[in-house]
């Protein structure tokens, strides 16, 4: 039987570690070592009901059992209970839409695997995939296969994966680097968190195999400061792969050699745009430059960089495994494969999830969030982050794709996804994005330093009720000149929830307007 106690930062923060401690300390008093085994894994996706504590019997894969807000002591409960005896404890129901309209691919080991053990990575098929590659495969041929998969960059801008190494691989240089983007930053948004807590390795081995594709032999994973246990397990992660062989040189005695080293991020919003991420990494302050040139010609020290964030890579291996027809076989046309969200604000069960591209949002927010609470009415959804924008209710039956909600006038983002009551107030919906745009703006370009301040005032004079109609269009004049005029991504898209609550939610504005 094994006891599997989530130690991801959110069961964490409500006490999981005292949960492990004494579930040990109970097998140990009960002299059961020889046959319950107490381990820690990465998340269980439904977070607002932690700690939780998931048991396992091999015997019986339909009688498992998932216990939520679990105390340290509940724990000899939870022993009696692998001795098949009744318990009071609060349980999850593991077949409630929540769970089983996921479909996990970049999850598959999360909240199964230990992720501070390679050895717990490799029995769930850990680096089979790197083996195939370097043994099987041409890197032109690995580059073909994440092309026919279809998959996109999961960052935010859906960029295909594979023109994207296929241009690096192109790109002369004696060197090349890999770059994983870990300085998510969006509010709302947990997923590459959760993924680096979870599941370190699966993104270590996808950064691997791309380093072989385009000729790399160094990597770089930027992470920010904020994320704590996921730079611990990395470290881990890292130490340990090393260790055995598969990060360093000659990797399965093959001529490929490849490092990964950590660069931690000072906690800077802008640092998650590409070209403000790799003046970090080279030492300088952290902001963006204009391009071209790319980073697939042009990126660390002048030398072609590939550039992924943490889904992407966490993708790669499944796609190796599994063959590029599989991966191509779920989705949507344009949009293949799985999309994960972080699940948050009015739902009631917020965590994360990992959906077919295509899933509706009605699925997402209804079936698998369960609504929102307290009979509450769901009014918009967020998502992109500060970039998104808000759907409204009348649009949930959008499937999510990429193309799906940039037609709305949001966009997919990293994955944050967050829900919205009927009290919500749009038009400070609107002013919150704006301020934090305001606050993380680099200063480098006017636009965007002086542009976010004075949207901000303008925003927080029409929700005081001091604004005139005049105001509303200096506002979407303003918006314009912000969107087309700012050098990088941030500032561009900065207006964005302002437009799209302007869009859906006009009346709200003009009920505020003297
Ligand atoms: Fe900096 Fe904003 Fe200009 Fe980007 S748009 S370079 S964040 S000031």
């Amino acid at each position: 039987v094994q006891i599997r106690c989530c130690t991801a930062a959110g069961c964490l923060s409500s006490g999981s570690q005292a949960v492990k401690d004494n579930l040990e300390e109970s097998v140990k008093a009960g002299g059961l070592e020889d046959q319950v085994q107490v381990i820690g894994v990465g998340c269980m996706r439904l977070c607002c009901q932690g700690p939780l504590v998931q048991v396992d019997t091999e015997k019986d894969p339909q009688g498992r059992q998932l216990y939520e807000q679990v105390t340290p002591e509940d724990a000899p409960q939870i022993i009696a209970s692998v001795q098949g005896k009744e318990t009071n404890l609060k349980q999850q129901d593991l077949q409630q839409p929540f769970f089983t309209r996921q479909l996990p691919i970049v999850l598959e080991n999360s909240g199964k695997v230990d992720p501070e053990r390679i050895q717990s990575y490799i029995a769930a098929e850990g680096y089979q995939a790197l083996y195939q590659v370097l043994r099987e495969m041409k890197p032109s041929e690995v580059i073909e296969a994440i092309t026919k998969s279809g998959l996109r960059g999961r960052g935010g801008a859906g960029y295909p994966t594979g023109l994207k190494w296929g241009t690096v691989a192109k790109s002369p240089g004696e060197k090349k680097f890999v770059i994983c983007n870990a300085d998510e930053g969006d509010p709302g948004a947990f997923m590459d968190r959760s993924v680096l807590e979870s599941d370190p390795h699966r993104v270590l081995e996808g950064m691997a195999i791309a380093a072989y594709s385009i000729g790399a032999s160094q990597g770089y994973i930027y992470v920010r400061a904020e994320y704590p246990i996921a730079i611990k397990r990395l470290e881990t992660a890292i130490r340990q792969a090393q260790r055995l062989g598969l990060l360093g040189s000659q990797i399965f005695d093959s001529p490929f050699d490849f490092k990964v080293e950590i660069r931690i991020g000072a906690g800077a919003y802008v640092c998650g745009e590409e070209t403000a991420l790799m003046a970090s990494i080279e030492g300088k302050r952290g902001v963006p430059h204009p391009r071209p040139p790319y980073p697939a010609e042009s990126g660390l020290w002048g030398y072609p960089t590939l550039i992924n964030n943490v889904e992407t890579f966490a993708n790669i291996a499944p796609i190796i495994r599994n063959g590029a027809d599989w991966f191509a076989g779920i989705g949507t046309e344009k949009s293949k494969g799985t999309k994960v969200f972080a699940l948050a604000g009015k739902i009631l069960n917020t965590g994360l999830i990992e959906v077919p591209m295509g899933t509706t949002l009605q699925e997402i927010v209804e079936e698998m969030g369960g609504g929102v609470p307290d009979g509450g009415i769901a009014k918009a959804v967020q998502t992109g982050g500060p970039s998104g924008g808000c759907i409204p209710a009348s649009a949930f039956s959008t499937p999510v794709d990429y193309e799906s909600l940039t037609a709305l006038g949001s966009m997919m983002g990293s994955g944050g996804m967050i829900v919205m009551d009927q009290t919500t107030n749009m038009v400070d919906v609107a002013r919150f994005f704006m301020e934090f745009c305001m606050d993380e703006s680099c200063g480098k370009c006017i636009p965007c330093r002086v542009g976010t301040v004075q949207l901000h005032q303008l925003l927080t004079k029409i929700s005081e009720g001091k604004a005139e109609k005049a105001d509303l269009v200096l506002l979407e004049e303003l918006c314009d000149m912000v969107k087309h005029t700012s050098l990088c991504g941030l500032g561009q898209s900065a207006p964005n929830p302002v437009f799209s609550t302007l869009r859906y939610f006009h009346d709200e504005y003009l009920a505020l307007i003297k």
